[in-house]
């Protein structure tokens, strides 16, 4: 019974903060305890998992609703006559909840976060409620494919006033207010007036006081093979060789601490690559990818950043297929994309990836000679969404191109590659560019 547990546990962690006020929502909502569970109908989408990668500054949550869902954010501030503390909470509206999430609230308690809790907020509205430790700002956006609502909480952007424009107006009251019924639609990105400002421009200078960290992330892998050439060969496979020798190339003078998201054929979802990322603090983010096309003579190494959209419709269909989400479903994010990328990182992430793809199509020409470059690129590659360092996506030739999977198939042209990638983050980290990083 999805619905009696469920319930029961949402009421306890209401009623701890609500009291008399959970009463009147009841009756409002006409909500009997026993209510069946919306999730039990037929392709009602639920929220099946929430998930969470955290440091003392830095929080990615990842709720999985499957299927797409209507959802709205807010923020409440601390309210310390009832001891609560701040609060981001994500309305999800025509979706159920999974008993066991009802039941057990993300704790983490890592003086950015308290912890992560879900509950039904009325008939159709699942509420996830983020207890935070202090004020702080916040993004939040949704992937499809499959669909899920993203939430990055920065502690160090910490502000001191959170909006207040009517469409942040959040409930005047605790968690569990009662929205109104003119309640407009929710947005599928949260509109900019609603966002917290950024407070990237008042970080302090930060001097570096460890090695360089570098995650490397080699794509696909486990279900997801990427792309597959003529004779077989996997992308997957491909990329995980190359990041295994580029950590071990980038290691060997103790200079950088090298980290991979994957080092064996495991699928991980593209958030979570960018998350541990930036929980692990790295001043650099590969992501290692080998390009294809439907025309079998495209060949060449680009590289590319983080932009909102594409100059031509082979990067976008490029970046459709690397997202594993057809072209159309590229949109939801732009408007993400354009506040959370700009400024000096981007900057950094441009001529990181121009070092990158030059000296990668060098050190490969030395073993193919006439190895081409297409350059560097832009595409909005959801690996890439909000990484907090220099990050740069390397599409490593086509495995669509006969002659070039041949070339994959070489170790030494996949040390080639390697090669490229470790000159360019060695001149890259120490020319001082990591200067304006944001740790
Ligand atoms: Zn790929």
């Amino acid at each position: 019974m999805e619905g009696e547990a469920g319930e029961r546990v949402d009421l306890t962690l209401l009623r701890r903060h609500l009291g008399a006020i959970l009463a009147v929502f009841l009756c409002a909502a006409g909500l009997p305890l026993a209510a069946p569970p919306a999730a039990a109908a037929p392709g009602v989408p639920r929220v099946s998992d929430i998930r969470a990668w955290t440091n003392e500054i830095y929080t990615r949550v990842a709720i999985d609703t499957g299927d797409e869902v209507s959802w709205q954010a807010n923020t409440l501030h601390a309210d310390p006559a009832r001891g609560l503390p701040p609060r981001i909470f994500i309305d999800i509206r025509g979706a159920g909840i999974r008993d066991e999430i009802l039941r057990k609230p993300v704790e983490v308690r890592n003086g950015l976060l308290r912890q992560v809790r879900a509950g039904r907020f009325d008939r159709d509205t699942v509420r996830v409620v983020i207890d935070l430790e202090r004020e702080s700002t916040y993004r939040v956006f949704a992937l499809p494919g499959p669909f899920r609502i993203i939430v990055d909480i920065d502690g160090e952007g910490a502000i001191p006033n959170l909006p207040t424009g009517p469409e942040a107006a959040a409930p005047s009251g605790p968690v569990a207010a009662v929205p109104s019924p003119e309640d407009p639609a929710p947005p599928s990105v949260i509109p900019p007036s609603v966002e917290s400002p950024r407070a990237a421009a008042s970080h302090p200078a930060p001097t570096r006081k460890h090695r360089v960290r570098v995650m490397i992330d080699p794509g696909h892998g486990g279900k997801d093979s990427g792309a597959i050439g003529p004779t077989g060969l996997k992308e997957k496979d491909v990329v995980l060789a190359i990041g295994r020798k580029i950590r071990e190339k980038l290691s060997g003078s103790g200079e950088f601490d090298v980290r991979m998201t994957r080092d064996e054929d495991v699928f991980i979802p593209l958030e979570e690559r960018t998350a541990m990322a930036n929980k692990g603090r790295a001043d650099i983010f590969v992501s290692l990818h080998i390009n294809a096309s439907p025309n079998r003579r495209a060949e060449g190494f680009s590289t590319y950043v983080l932009s909102r959209g594409a100059s031509n419709r082979e990067d976008l269909e490029l970046a459709a297929r690397e997202n594993g989400v057809p072209i159309r479903k590229l949109q939801g994010i732009k408007f993400i994309i354009d506040d959370m990328f700009t400024g000096a990182r981007k900057n950094e992430s441009l001529r990181l990836a121009k070092t990158v793809n030059d000296a990668v199509v060098r050190h490969v020409s030395t073993r193919y000679p006439g190895a081409q470059s297409i350059g560097l690129k832009q595409a909005p590659f959801y690996v890439l969404v909000g990484a907090r360092m220099t990050a740069v996506l390397v599409e490593a030739s086509f495995i669509s191109n006969a002659r070039e999977e041949a070339r994959l198939r070489d170790p030494s042209c996949l040390d080639g590659i390697a090669d490229g990638v470790v000159e360019a983050v060695r001149y890259y980290g120490q020319n001082g560019i990591l200067a304006h990083s944001d740790y």
